[in-house]
């Protein structure tokens, strides 16, 4: 088979792939994008989920024309409530309280990948190639490199995986990662209730695992979907499998009315992978490829999407300056940019889950403590509320 040669190979179409393949698209520079699955695949409606998108990444959608369209479909998020169990010292964040606009939006994943797999079909700067899996990266002469595929080799000067949390390009790359299994299980389903939810989110803690409704955006806006994390150790007995629902339902506690209907469930085993490094040689990772981190605060696409956009605007600048894609100073900049954003995050997720997953007295005392200083004072509310919209970047 003929060899296809390409300056940037995007490995990954899933929605951190296909919006750095946009981005790279909107500043006019080529990319090829593959993904192992086919195009029909790719479309078909097989993610039930729901993601934050948060008020700083609805900007980054904005910069590229998608945000007009993909608001249409997403429900902002005015208010949300945080608890520690059924309680009603609930901590709560108002979007009204910094000024900045809804705290975030709630999007249907099969929409939004849709949108984006069609903006990724008619752009001229972009080459896709479904059913393409990279079997080995050959990259020992950084001028000449090769990812040899299911479909014939691919020659590139630069190799962006965003092929997930299980990413084979990171291991080809031979980039180490930490994993820490967190024996916990994501259970994910939508629920219509009997009221509106008026744009609030919940997030409440149980020494099982938290438990996020996220609200949903329909006609009537009593839709909210469901994040319900639950240790394994309990959730894979029979017996809880069996009330399921009433289980659920005790949690829930008729907070936006009775329960009218429950979509089909949907199970995800939780674990973190993490890299110390981003790239080695002309590889370099974005998204859940670098870090796949514990949905607790839902920020995990949003941490990928920075990824995205710092890593583009780093290519265009060096190439405006006629310099290579692949020059170790890029990747240098782009480590050094986003060492902060990304372990801030992961160590706080880790240790949220951590804090609240837990009926220790200890950390029930802290956590009733800390959920009291941050209500107490607007200083640290608004700034938590800035960091989790987006609008606070870190950097050394
Ligand atoms: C239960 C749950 C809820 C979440 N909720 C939120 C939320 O509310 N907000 C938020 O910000 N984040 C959330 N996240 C995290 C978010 O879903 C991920 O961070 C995001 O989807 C990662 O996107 P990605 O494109 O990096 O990877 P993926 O979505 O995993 O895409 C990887 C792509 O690579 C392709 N691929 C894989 N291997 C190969 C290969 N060898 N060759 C070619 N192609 C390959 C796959 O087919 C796929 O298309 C949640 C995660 C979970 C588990």
């Amino acid at each position: 088979m003929k060899k296809k040669k390409h300056d940037i190979l995007v490995c990954g179409s899933g929605m951190i792939g296909m919006t750095f393949a946009l981005m790279m698209a909107h500043k006019k520079i080529n990319v090829c994008l593959i993904d192992r699955s086919s195009s029909n695949v790719l479309q078909k409606k097989i993610d039930s989920r729901t993601t934050a998108i948060s008020q700083g990444s609805s900007r980054i959608y904005n910069k590229l024309n998608l945000w007009n369209y993909l608001r249409k479909e997403s429900q902002p998020i005015l208010k949300i409530l945080v608890g520690d169990g059924i309680n009603n010292e609930n901590l709560i964040f108002n979007h009204e309280e910094v000024n900045e606009g809804p705290l975030g939006f709630i999007i249907n994943n099969n929409f939004f990948k849709k949108k984006l797999f069609n903006e990724v079909s008619q752009s001229k700067f972009i080459k896709f190639y479904p059913n393409t899996e990279i079997k080995k990266i050959n990259n020992e002469n950084l001028d000449n490199s090769v990812a040899e595929t299911n479909q014939g080799p691919i020659e590139f000067k630069l190799l962006v995986a965003a092929d997930g949390r299980f990413s084979n390009t990171r291991f080809q790359a031979d980039i180490k990662y930490r994993f820490h299994d967190y024996k916990q299980n994501a259970f994910v389903f939508n629920i219509s209730h009997k009221n509106s939810h008026k744009g609030i989110a919940l997030e409440r803690f149980f020494p099982t695992g938290p438990m996020a409704l996220l609200p949903m955006k329909t006609k009537d806006l009593k839709n909210s979907s469901v994040v319900w994390t639950v240790e394994s150790e309990i959730s894979e007995k029979q017996k809880f499998k069996n009330n399921f629902r009433d289980e659920f339902i005790k949690i829930y506690s008729d907070f936006f009315g009775k329960i009218k209907e429950f979509s089909t469930i949907n199970k995800y085993p939780l674990n973190i992978y993490s890299c110390n490094e981003y790239s080695k040689k002309n590889v370099v990772l974005i998204g859940d490829a670098c870090q796949a981190i514990h949905p607790i605060a839902g920020q995990g696409f949003n941490l990928g999407l920075r990824d995205a956009k710092y890593l583009s605007d780093l290519i265009y600048e060096f190439k405006e300056h006629g310099i290579e894609p692949f020059n170790n100073s890029l990747f240098k900049m782009y480590e050094k940019n986003r060492f902060m954003d990304k372990n801030i995050l992961i160590g706080a997720t880790h240790n949220l889950n951590r804090l609240f997953s837990n009926s220790n007295r200890i950390s029930m005392s802290l956590r009733r403590l800390g959920i009291q200083l941050v209500s107490k004072s607007d200083f640290f509310k608004n700034q938590s509320m800035l960091f989790a919209m987006g609008l606070r970047n870190f950097e050394i």
